[in-house]
């Protein structure tokens, strides 16, 4: 999804592909059309076709709000002690695929203890 939006007020002066430091801007005129070109790897993000255009046409959308977009969501695997999420369930897929070996969902704190240690939190209900 662009960042870069522009809304109907454009009437097609070219100020914006003229003052863009990055020729992240372009037009194509065809027979009696002309549209209005951005290229996304180009824009260094400097707001300058969104301050010279006079029609105020240009929309950042979620870059001048600086917020995040979430590009993937994926499901957790937790510590078998603790409760405490450690990695993705695609990670450790991914991981036992390439050494063939299973991997113990331990956190971190959890993975040095031996068996019986752990299995006695995990009875006792201790979450430490
Ligand atoms: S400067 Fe504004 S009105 Fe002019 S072409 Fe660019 S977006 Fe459209
Ligand atoms: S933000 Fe800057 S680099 Fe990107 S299109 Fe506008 S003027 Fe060009």
């Amino acid at each position: 999804m662009s960042y870069f939006v522009v809304n109907e007020n454009c009437n097609g002066c070219l100020s914006c592909v003229e003052n863009c430091p990055a020729n992240a801007l372009s037009f194509r005129d065809n027979g009696e059309k002309r549209t209005i070109l951005h290229n996304m790897a180009r824009c260094v993000r400097c707001a300058n076709c969104w301050r010279v255009c006079p029609q105020q046409a240009i929309e950042f959308q979620h870059f001048m709000e600086n917020q995040w977009d979430e590009v993937k969501t994926l499901n957790l695997v937790y510590c078998k002690v603790c409760g405490e999420p450690i990695y993705t369930a695609d990670l450790e897929e991914t991981i036992t695929g390439k050494t063939g070996r299973e991997i113990e969902a331990l956190c971190p704190k959890h993975r040095g203890l031996n068996f019986a240690a752990r299995q006695a939190l995990v009875l006792s209900g201790r979450r430490g």
